[in-house]
């Protein structure tokens, strides 16, 4: 398939730098990575984490102080208003909710991953702009970067502030590094002295940014040379929002999150002391992708908390709606949506618990089951708003204040869905994210394999992959046919589901593999085939977390969760089967080369008899300045 030749140096540069900052290692095991392998490894997951009740005791004080504020925030005005009153965000901090996880003996909470995606979940289910407000800061601010690698002593400076509810923010998005963030142009150039950095330049889309009193920036320090080669630095800086030269240029307002606080920073000659450099100098960028490893388990977790909140509404009003002489609830057009949204709320829920509970647990290597939770959970959880917008039929699509005015209970799905789309782009996207997992899938047959086709492997280079593919495949290979037969028994009506995922898993592995044989070097760019293998191992891990939830849940009495597992591993089924069937993609091709001509105008006819919907010429900062400059000169 031809492929774009544009800007080949910069995509081998972006590419490159992101690969530098990857974590190359895998020292710790992950359930994901083997079952891209063709290895279902259910003992990494199963059984089921059964939440610890000593960490529920300690966490019990503070989840009841959150509900009693959340049950009587007025999240309806929070939206019109676009704004969190002070005083709500006081009573936040009072009771800690700044510093959730932060470490007691630094002035925190000391909860546990687990209780933290609860509280936020709790949260999301009524307010999504405060769940930007409180996540934005404890998820990627600074408190989950300081506790991974700060010092002892940033951690004596930050922390006890951090944890008293000063916000914080997380800054790498620039107008040019969105997905690709290691085209990022702030720069942090040495003062003379070496004492400080000085800081140039401008983010994008900072949430909390405008009103963070301390913010997490990643920017480029100078560039080292390797091998003779310059090589891109990027280095974290926790920088405080007082010091001079920080300016807030502009607050965003998006489609929905009306009251989240997201602005464009600006930093002019900002004076920032060499040591409130986080982890290490040229350490930025790796710092940020593991930031978000951890901290992209909270959307999931908010995702779920949202879809059980909608799964709420659905049922309430299908009971209560009469249409055509029956609760609309019993048409099966409804009903159809009723089941699929409890069944994949379900195994959203069981995802987000079993990976905080393994970050929890600690000792598994977890960057794959955050993406997959990510992108599943949002992807599923947006279907689920959708679903019950249209149960509510025209109330759906109506405010909560119109309802309200004309008598009728005001029900935000419209808001819900506003807020909610955002969580498919940010934190990563869905496409970033099956960049990333596809990645990792076929790292270990390039690492293992690929010089024996890559056109750029030195002799030695093939030959040594080649004595390493001999001594691997041959035997990999012919247990990914044959082996594994468990009965699974134990799982009563759901042992037929565990048993096709564990022959399912081989079935992926020999899949990726073949696409290796089939495609060869090729196959990075065939994004369209790894999305697919990606998305069946996606489903396949969702299946495992609910079949496993779901044994756990019946052994303390919900012996009903076996439904909910049975109903969606049965639709997950009929999604992998249409993702092996359409692999390799007999479309692909085709629609590919039209992108191209549509890109290059050749249907622009298609477009005849429109207007812009864009208005007005773009304005830059400085003639705003100079247009109010010369109106107060009148
Ligand atoms: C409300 C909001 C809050 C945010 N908060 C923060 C924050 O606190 N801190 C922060 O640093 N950033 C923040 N962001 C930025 C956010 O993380 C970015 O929007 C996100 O990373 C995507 O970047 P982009 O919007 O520039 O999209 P682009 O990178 O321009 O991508 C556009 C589209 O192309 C796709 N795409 C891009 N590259 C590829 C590829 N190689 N292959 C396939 N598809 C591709 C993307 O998935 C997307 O669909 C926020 C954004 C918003 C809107």
């Amino acid at each position: 398939m031809a492929q774009p030749t544009h800007d080949l140096a910069s995509e081998k540069e972006a590419r490159d730098v992101a690969e530098a900052a990857r974590e190359s290692e895998w020292a710790q095991p992950s359930f994901l990575r083997e079952l891209f392998l063709g290895r279902f490894r259910f003992d990494l997951i199963h059984p089921h984490p059964a939440f610890d009740p000593e960490e529920e005791a300690r966490a019990k004080p503070f989840m009841d102080a959150l509900r009693e504020i959340m049950e009587r925030v007025d999240s309806d005005a929070i939206d019109r208003e676009g704004n969190i009153p002070e005083s709500l965000v006081q009573e936040l901090r009072d009771i800690g909710a700044f510093g959730i996880k932060i470490p007691r003996e630094y002035g925190g909470l000391g909860l546990s991953q687990t209780s933290y995606i609860r509280a936020i979940g709790m949260v999301t289910s009524k307010d999504g702009s405060l769940t930007a407000l409180l996540s934005a800061h404890q998820s990627i601010g600074l408190p989950q970067p300081l506790k991974l690698f700060g010092t002892e002593e940033q951690k004596k400076k930050y922390f006890p502030r951090l944890a008293k509810g000063a916000i914080s923010a997380f800054a790498l998005t620039e107008v040019d590094a969105g997905s690709d963030p290691a085209n990022l142009q702030t720069t942090a150039t040495p003062s003379e002295d070496g004492k400080y950095f000085i800081l140039n330049g401008k983010k994008l889309w900072t949430t909390n940014g405008t009103r963070a009193e301390l913010i997490l920036v990643m920017a480029r320090t100078p560039d080292v040379i390797v091998n003779g080669k310059p090589k891109k630095q990027i280095t974290a800086f926790i920088v405080e929002t007082d010091w001079p030269g920080v300016e807030v240029e502009h607050r965003c307002h998006f489609m929905g999150l009306n009251a989240i606080e997201n602005g464009v920073l600006r930093f002019d000659n900002v004076k920032v002391p060499r040591e409130n450099i986080l982890w290490g100098e040229g350490k930025g960028l790796k710092l940020a992708l593991i930031t978000l490893n951890t901290g992209r388990l909270t959307l999931p977790a908010s995702a779920a908390y949202a879809a059980k909140q909608m799964v709420r509404v659905s049922r309430e009003w299908s009971n209560e709606r009469v249409q055509w002489g029956t609760p609309i609830g019993k048409h099966e057009a409804v009903a159809q949506k009723l089941a699929h949204m409890a069944a994949h709320a379900f195994a959203m829920e069981a995802i987000a618990e079993l990976s905080s509970a393994m970050a929890d647990r600690g000792g598994y290597d977890i960057r794959l089951e955050a993406a997959i939770a990510k992108m599943w959970n949002t992807e599923a959880g947006w279907r689920i708003v959708d679903d019950t917008l249209q149960i509510r039929g025209g109330r759906g699509y109506e405010t909560a204040d119109s309802l309200r005015e004309r008598g009728e209970r005001a029900i935000p799905v419209e808001r819900a869905m506003r807020d909610f789309r955002i969580n498919l782009i940010f934190e990563g996207s869905s496409e970033i994210m099956r960049l990333f997992i596809a990645r990792e899938a076929v790292d270990w047959h390039f690492k293992t394999a690929f010089d024996v086709v890559n056109p750029e492997a030195t002799r030695k280079e093939r030959l040594a992959a080649l004595a390493r593919s001999v001594k691997f495949y041959p035997k990999w290979y012919t247990t990914r046919w044959i082996g594994g037969f468990n009965s699974y028994s134990e799982f009563g009506r759901l042992a037929p589901h565990l048993r096709y995922i564990e022959r399912t898993t081989r079935k992926l592995g020999r899949a990726i593999f073949h696409a290796m044989v089939r495609l060869g070097p090729k196959l990075e760019k065939r994004q369209m085939v790894l999305f697919r293998a990606v998305d069946i191992g996606a489903e396949l891990f969702a299946m495992s977390a609910a079949c496993s939830r779901a044994q756990m849940l019946a052994g303390r009495g919900n012996a009903n969760a076996v439904e909910l597992a049975n109903v969606f591993c049965r639709e997950s089924r009929l999604r992998i089967a249409d993702h092996f069937r359409h692999l390799f993609g007999p479309n692909d091709a085709s629609l590919y080369r039209l992108s191209q001509g549509v890109l290059k105008g050749d249907y622009e006819w298609l477009e005849e008899g429109i207007v812009r919907m864009e208005g007005g010429e773009v304005e830059s900062r400085e003639q705003k300045a100079e247009s109010s400059e010369t109106l107060v000169g009148r």
